[in-house]
């Protein structure tokens, strides 16, 4: 069996530790809501390490914000030729809300990846687990 790759499993939302289990229920989009699993169905690790631990996602998916919304800030001004006005407040305004509304369920699910599989120095990939079925 061959290994899974971590950019694989940080694009499919896999379980740091085998990289095969889902970290998630249900679609990103989706009338099936999207949960966190309790633990990894594949191998058994908890993704909640302690108690509250996904508190600190907050902060991962208050960057992503941030960035997204300064990029639709940018991408607004050269779409709209530059009309940086009064009028065009209110442009800018429901752009940047728009789209942040639509990418929360992104930011919710990135936000808990990105801290699970980057910023978790106590879940290591173990290729055992990956590998034996
Ligand atoms: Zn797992």
């Amino acid at each position: 069996m061959k290994k899974t790759s971590k950019l694989y499993a940080i694009v499919k939302g896999k379980c740091p530790q085998c990289r095969r289990g889902d970290i998630f229920t249900g679609n990103t989009y989706g009338f099936n809501i999207q949960r966190t699993n309790y633990k990894c169905a594949h191998c058994n690790q908890r993704f909640e390490i302690e108690p509250g631990y996904f508190y600190a996602a907050m902060y991962v998916s208050y960057a992503m914000n941030m960035i997204e919304m300064i990029s639709m800030g940018f991408a607004t001004y050269y779409l709209s030729g530059g009309r940086l006005d009064f009028d065009s407040l209110w442009l800018y305004v429901g752009v940047i809300f728009l789209t942040s509304l639509l990418l929360s369920p992104l930011n919710y699910r990135y936000s808990r990846i990105i801290l699970l599989h980057l910023l978790s120095p106590k879940i290591k990939y173990n290729a055992d687990y990956d590998i034996s079925r």
